[in-house]
């Protein structure tokens, strides 16, 4: 009997009549005579509660442990609640948590990395028509305790699986209609895209595309599992196919992303040389900060040089501490921190050999006075740093300097 992975993100199972909808469309695969193990993520909303429950409890964050056993409750009730209204509609179905469908994991807290799935006994219950309704977001540790896979990570709960059962293919439930030339939300012209390859998902995710987590798109490319994602509010549209076959495209910019939570940090009169810019690094790794955009430009004095470079937002106030306070050794004296920055990226394949991209890039922000703080190319997009105030205005002209906004 064929399998496949169905997964629904949390505003599609936010509340009794949407897992009702989900219950409906799982219902018409099941009549199809496949094997489903669905996914489920927390209803919208339940895990930032949880994440600020947590951290009332446990300020300090000593003990993330606990922290992920309270994390993964929101899933834990969706799974037994969609199961309750799958049996509603008179089908065998139930759930499970992540570590009962056999997913195991590190023991790295709140970003857990996936180890193995050991999904026979899964498998099994599947293949005699029982529908699995899996917890997503979670799994078992070594030490035998709950662990977390990251935000977003029931999309990874759900490629996982679909690889240890040798699914068909992995459909993703969201909210929107599939992956789009643009955040929806942000960009009201973006269209949605039929087919994508796997690097351009991969990179409009990890460019802040929050539709797919961008660690789920690394397992799905590397395992060749064939993603949709479609609308769970919408049956009758196709959604977006991500498969093999999609890497042969036409139009070279596919898509517009950003990221809000970037900000970026200066370094004047800095010894020139590349001797400094090993001890910065350095320190950096230690601390395990992770560092983007880089550039690197001559000082106003000759043997110095001044350093910009973009990082989250959230890690800003730690590199600012590794830079200048004593106990790093570097301290720099001057250090500058724009916290309010962030980062827009257009996408397609074969970028950096089309140079009027980048100049369609430039020539499209200089026309709305958007300035640039950074700069990084790669053969699958070009992204610049600006101040966040530009983003949806940056967003919006660069979609239709790059003919996305007609279809
Ligand atoms: P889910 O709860 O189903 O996991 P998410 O909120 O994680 O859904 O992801 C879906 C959201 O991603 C959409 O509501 C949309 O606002 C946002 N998004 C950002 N960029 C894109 C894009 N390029 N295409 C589609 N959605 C996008
Ligand atoms: N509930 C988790 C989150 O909000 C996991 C997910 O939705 O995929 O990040
Ligand atoms: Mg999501």
């Amino acid at each position: 009997m064929k399998r496949l992975v169905m997964k629904f993100g949390g505003t599609s199972s936010a509340d009794a009549a949407r897992l009702d909808a989900c219950a409906g469309l799982i219902a018409s695969r099941h009549r199809q005579d496949i094997a489903l193990a669905v996914v489920v993520s927390a209803p919208a909303g339940m895990t930032d509660q949880l994440t600020n429950d947590v951290k009332q409890a446990d300020p300090q964050a000593q003990w993330p442990d606990e922290g992920d056993a309270v994390l993964a409750a929101g899933e834990q009730i969706n799974a037994a609640l969609l199961a309750m209204a799958l049996r509603r509609q008179g089908l065998a179905a139930r759930s499970l948590t992540g570590w009962q469908a056999g997913i195991l994991t590190n023991d790295d807290h709140g970003r857990a990395k996936v180890q193995s799935v050991d999904a026979v006994r899964l498998g099994k219950l599947v293949d005699t028509g029982t529908i699995a309704v899996i917890a997503g977001f979670q799994g078992l540790g070594p030490n035998g305790r709950i662990t977390t896979l990251g935000r977003g990570g029931s999309d990874l709960s759900a490629v996982a699986l679909a690889v240890a059962l040798k699914a068909e293919a992995c459909e993703i439930f969201t909210d929107v209609q599939g992956v789009y030339s643009a955040d929806p939300r942000l960009v009201t012209q973006a269209k949605p895209i039929k087919r994508l390859s796997y690097d351009e998902l991969l990179e409009m995710a990890s460019q802040g595309a929050k539709v797919m987590q961008s660690r789920s798109v690394e397992l799905a490319m590397s395992e060749k599992v064939v993603l949709r994602i479609c609308s769970s509010f919408d049956e009758n549209t196709d959604g977006t196919i991500i498969d093999r076959q999609a890497g042969l495209e036409r139009a070279i910019v596919r898509a517009v992303s950003y990221s809000r939570d970037e900000a970026r940090i200066m370094v004047h009169a800095m010894p020139a040389g590349p001797e400094a810019l090993r001890n910065i690094f350095a320190a950096f790794g230690q601390a395990d900060l992770q560092i983007d955009l880089i550039v690197q430009s001559p000082g106003e004095t000759a043997g110095e040089s001044t350093l910009v470079f973009s990082l989250r937002r959230a890690d800003a106030d730690q590199a600012l501490d590794v830079l200048t306070k004593p106990c790093h050794n570097l301290m720099l004296k001057d250090v500058q921190l724009d916290r309010e920055m962030a980062k827009v990226s257009v996408i397609g394949i074969g970028l950096r050999s089309q140079t009027s991209m980048a100049h369609t890039m430039f020539e499209t922000l200089l026309a709305h006075n958007i300035p640039v703080g950074a700069v990084a190319t790669s053969e699958t997009r070009i992204s610049v740093l600006i101040p966040e105030n530009d983003v949806e205005m940056a967003v919006r002209a660069l979609h239709s300097a790059f003919d996305l906004d007609r279809n």
